[in-house]
């Protein structure tokens, strides 16, 4: 259950309608998948459920890190499912989607941290349904760039890895992971397809500061970054990492503003704003279809 700070007034949303969320839950649930909305405790769940959308998460759903932010389940996870590519375009058929989008816990414990499902996966939705666009969320590859080129040769229209906050945090907020090691990944997959579209994302409220923000962006921007999301983080469970504070709709705007100054293709930036949420329409801003 989430711990609750008082939401700030600007924190509404629409109470979802249950059929509609039974529906989704059934269709995945038969499909045994798995979606980072419902692991991660999405706050925008509902509305993508009775949208009829929903983010995959593939490779199961027990990582192997321990994110402090993160509500996914963490432990020794199984064996990757064979049918599961299969089982996504299913799914993906059925609810009708012409933008799906795919991430994964992170797999340590696998040689190529996985980067071979997300290559399936992207290969059988391109061959399967060749109108629906594909946005992969990848996880880090502990900076194996041979892993990384076997996604990026299966050209999903959208490669998004999240830096998630900024460097001075990472010690405390995601301990295995490196902020260099994420820009350098993002870097190598324009390097490996200069057409490619990438995308990043951080939460705010974490105890960052602006001008850590901005410089972030600025980073991503060195590192040819065209997308980015900017969300205020939400405390999972008492146990999960504090916020630190609540980021006023009106710096979410200005964070957007400076963003497109700095020369993003599109911008994402607002309280309920998540890296995978209208992310079709993200990629729409950006001039992409
Ligand atoms: S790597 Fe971190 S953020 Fe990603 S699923 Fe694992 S614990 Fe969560």
């Amino acid at each position: 259950m989430m711990a609750r700070r008082r939401l700030p007034a600007w924190f509404t949303q629409k109470i979802p309608r249950p059929e509609a969320m039974r529906g989704m839950e059934a269709l995945l649930r038969a499909k045994n998948l798995h979606t980072v909305c419902e692991s991660a405790l999405c706050p925008n769940m509902g509305q993508c459920f009775m949208q009829g959308t929903a983010t995959f998460m593939i490779l199961g759903d027990t990582c192997t890190r321990v994110c402090t932010f993160c509500a996914v389940k963490k432990g020794v996870p199984l064996r990757p499912d064979e049918k599961e590519a299969q089982h996504v375009c299913e799914a993906t058929r059925t609810l009708g989607l012409t933008y799906a989008v795919i991430t994964s816990v992170t797999r340590d414990d696998l040689p190529d941290g996985g980067a071979f499902q997300f290559a399936l996966t992207i290969a059988s939705l391109h061959n399967q349904m060749p109108e629906t666009r594909v946005e992969v969320l990848i996880p880090d590859f502990l900076g194996d760039i041979g892993a990384l080129g076997v996604v990026v040769q299966e050209k999903p229209q959208v490669i998004n890895h999240n830096v998630e906050t900024v460097p001075r945090l990472y010690a405390t907020v995601r301990p295995q992971a490196v902020y260099r090691r994420s820009l350098d990944l993002l870097l190598a997959v324009k390097d490996l397809d200069p057409g490619s579209v990438t995308k990043s994302g951080l939460m705010v409220g974490l105890g960052e500061t602006k001008e850590e923000v901005v410089e972030v962006m600025r980073d991503l921007r060195g590192a040819r970054c065209d997308l980015l999301t900017i969300g205020q983080y939400l405390q999972p469970s008492e146990r999960h990492h504090p916020v630190r504070c609540f980021v006023t709709p009106e710096e979410f705007a200005e964070y957007g503003r400076i963003g497109m100054d700095m020369g993003f293709a599109a911008v994402a930036s607002g309280p309920l704003v998540r890296s995978s949420y209208r992310a079709a329409d993200l990629y729409k801003d950006a001039g992409r279809s």
